[in-house]
This record gives structure tokens, sequence and C-alpha cells, in this order.
């Protein structure tokens, strides 16, 4: 029973020079309205006073969010430190 089936190997060649392609596209110096995506010169944020504003009104409210996120962890931390130190 000494009959050993040996798998063929299939002839799969893998090409691992290949890396991740590199998008070197170049672009002009620009950055993007933060509010609506629109391209606008790199030294300004927002291509108009409305998306300024509207970015504005977005940025306190996540900031508020994030503070809603930090007061409820310290909630947590608070209910679970009082959990284990009133044994
Ligand atoms: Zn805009």
């Amino acid at each position: 029973m000494g009959l050993k089936r040996k798998k063929k190997k299939s002839y799969l060649v893998v090409v691992d020079d290949l890396g991740p392609t590199e998008k070197a596209v170049k672009i002009p110096q620009h950055k993007h309205c933060t509010s609506c995506g629109k391209a606008v010169p790199p030294d300004t944020k927002h291509c108009s006073d409305a998306c300024k504003a509207e970015y504005e009104s977005a940025i306190k409210s996540r900031k508020m969010l994030v503070y809603v996120i930090y007061a409820m962890v310290a909630i947590m931390m608070v209910a679970l430190v009082l959990q284990y130190a009133n044994f």
C-alpha cells in the first residue's frame, strides 16, 4: 500500500512584484470645499459663505456628538468603578 498520490501542482504564476498600482496623476495644487466638494484654491476652505456656514454648523454638531459620547463613556466608567467598589 505504498501508493501515494502526488497532487499535481497547478501552474499558477503569482506575480508578486506588481504592487498596488499607485496613482501618480499630477493635479495642480488645490483643495476641495469642505462642504460641497468643489475644487477651491489651496488657501481657501469653502467656495462660498453659505458653504462656510454649513460647514461650521456641521462641525458644531459633530463636536456636540463627541462630547455626548465622552460623557456616556465617563458615566459608564463611573458605574463600573462603583460596581466593583461597593462589595
Ligand atoms: Zn461649497
